[in-house]
């Protein structure tokens, strides 16, 4: 067994004074401080109720009163109680947390891009509408579908137009069908999103290899059925290598195949959706894309599509019109409407199409290539000290159970809050469902063999400390600001902002 590494040192200690007077942290406030001085007024003062009327606020609101530097070391030092992809890896399986490339960001702060507009002319946008064009060509290629839409701004809003397509197809045929089909390895808002376009999921189950069992496939099928929603490769990171068969069963009856692409990190460049059998899919710009995920936005989660669901597509498509200039078509008689302002999340655009030219198709291939040969290298490392339910071949990520460390009374979530300790954000804990117990790791291409190596090795010892000191593990973690918190009482009563003292309960 390897030897312990020292944990990294953490960031952001809290100077001892402050921690044992918790209230200097936030409330840093003394009346009259300011972090501008204005040259006295020089002109006749006017009552701003006469300019606004009743728009104006009786009181400034009770802001803090703090000078620049006061605020900015706040947040700078609040920032530094964060774990961020830029301090380390990040080994959230389904989550795709890869590095972000800084000339993505270089890119997509060039002024004439920045400063766009969106309903300025399109003769003045001709630039800005290339990008669309040239992502929407690159997106096609690489899923091998027929046509997409770039509005969607998530993963999950882009599951919710996928299916919308799904309905408008079956209604156009003059039955909508009432039943989605869901595996049960699949992503969790898979399910959530057909029950909310209102069809019924029913659930398959798994077979031994976490596979769909084509046979409980064929028997669920039926004229009532609108779709298979598939994750692919799934949620424990088996590529579902029967899926041209699942297609064709579904087809038989006249029902689509919706693969949900979130996990394309382990398939772009090597293999294409569109060739084996999907209707529709959607993307993550902000996963495999290399767009950041950003506190929950703004994200991208373009729809792709084969041709038959090209005419229910959200209104506006890019077109090129008859003298070669590109707009957006909004006459589309079976759009199933706008599913978001303007035409999505332009800035993610951007960054994907540079992340997207700068690797080239070689480069692309090879991420994928290096996404599960990390995952695997992970796998190799650690499957003598864990759990590995399915010994399926991993894709791009691996998932173990705590089946061993439970036995001795540790939980996933214990040695979640451990690695913390060793300067790693968490594994993905408790997900995915036919999992019990899950340990589910995403490294990523972007990780080096030395940053894998210390993961590997944090984990080896807290596998080790499961033996010897469980107790470390348990009241784990020790090196960050706050230790373990009550995440009952968190989630049903959640404090999400600061509060001036006057509103606090
Ligand atoms: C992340 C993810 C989603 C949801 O994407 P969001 O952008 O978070 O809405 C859906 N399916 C899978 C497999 C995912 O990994």
């Amino acid at each position: 067994m390897a030897t312990a590494p020292t944990p990294r040192p953490t960031t952001g200690k809290v100077r001892a004074h402050q921690v044992q007077n918790e209230g200097l942290i936030f409330e840093k406030s003394s009346p009259g401080k300011r972090a501008y001085k204005l040259p006295p007024l020089d002109v006749p003062e006017v009552d701003p109720a006469a300019l606004l009327g009743g728009l104006v606020r009786p009181t400034t609101g009770n802001m803090p009163e703090l000078s620049e530097i006061e605020i900015i070391r706040h947040f700078t030092r609040l920032s530094t109680w964060n774990y961020a992809i830029d301090l380390g890896m990040y080994p959230l399986g389904s989550c795709t947390m890869k590095y972000n490339p800084r000339v993505n960001e270089l890119v997509a702060r060039i002024e004439g891009l920045a400063e766009a507009h969106p309903y300025q002319p399109e003769s003045l946008s001709q630039g800005s509408l290339q990008i669309v064009e040239l992502l929407q060509q690159c997106l096609i290629e690489i899923t091998g579908m027929d046509a997409i839409t770039l509005q969607p701004a998530a993963g999950a809003h882009g599951e919710f137009t996928g299916i919308l397509l799904v309905r408008a197809y079956h209604e156009s045929k003059g039955n909508a069908r009432r039943k989605i089909l869901v595996p049960d390895s699949a992503h969790g808002t898979n399910p959530a999103t057909a029950a909310l376009c209102g069809y019924e999921v029913q659930n398959l189950k798994s077979n031994a290899l976490g596979m769909v069992d084509l046979d409980e496939l064929a028997r669920a099928v039926d004229e009532d059925t609108a779709a298979l929603m598939l994750t692919n490769p799934s949620t424990i990171g088996v590529f579902e290598s029967e899926i041209h068969k699942i297609a064709d069963i579904l087809h038989a009856k006249g029902a689509l195949l919706y693969m949900d692409g979130a996990n394309m990190n382990a398939l772009v460049g090597k293999a294409r959706p569109g060739d084996f059998g999907v209707d529709v899919m959607h993307l993550n710009l902000h996963k495999t894309f290399s767009t950041p995920h950003g506190g929950g936005g703004p994200g991208s989660g373009p729809v792709a599509c084969k041709a038959i669901l090209e005419p229910f597509l959200p209104t506006p498509i890019l077109v090129r019109r008859d003298d070669k200039t590109l707009g957006w078509n909004f006459d589309r008689p079976q759009t199933v409407g706008r599913v978001r302002a303007s035409y999505g999340n332009y800035g993610m655009f951007i960054r994907a199409l540079a992340y997207i030219l700068a690797n080239g198709p070689d480069g692309l291939r090879q991420t994928t290539e290096d996404a599960v040969l990390n995952a695997n290298y992970i796998r190799a490392g650690l499957q003598d000290f864990f759990d590995l339910p399915y010994t399926t071949a991993s894709m791009h990520e691996v998932v173990f159970s705590d089946r061993r460390q439970a036995a001795k009374g540790i939980k996933t979530g214990d040695m979640a809050k451990r690695l913390i300790d060793y300067g790693f954000h968490p594994y993905t804990v408790s997900f995915p469902m036919i999992v019990s117990g899950a340990l589910m790791i995403e490294p990523t291409e972007s990780e080096s063999r030395e940053e894998l190596d210390l993961f590997i090795a944090a984990m080896r010892a807290i596998a080790l400390e499961v033996e010897e000191t469980p107790e470390l593990i348990k009241n784990a973690p020790h090196s960050t600001r706050v230790s373990r918190l009550d995440e009952t009482t968190a989630a049903r009563k959640p404090i999400l902002r600061w509060k001036p003292k006057a509103e606090q309960p």
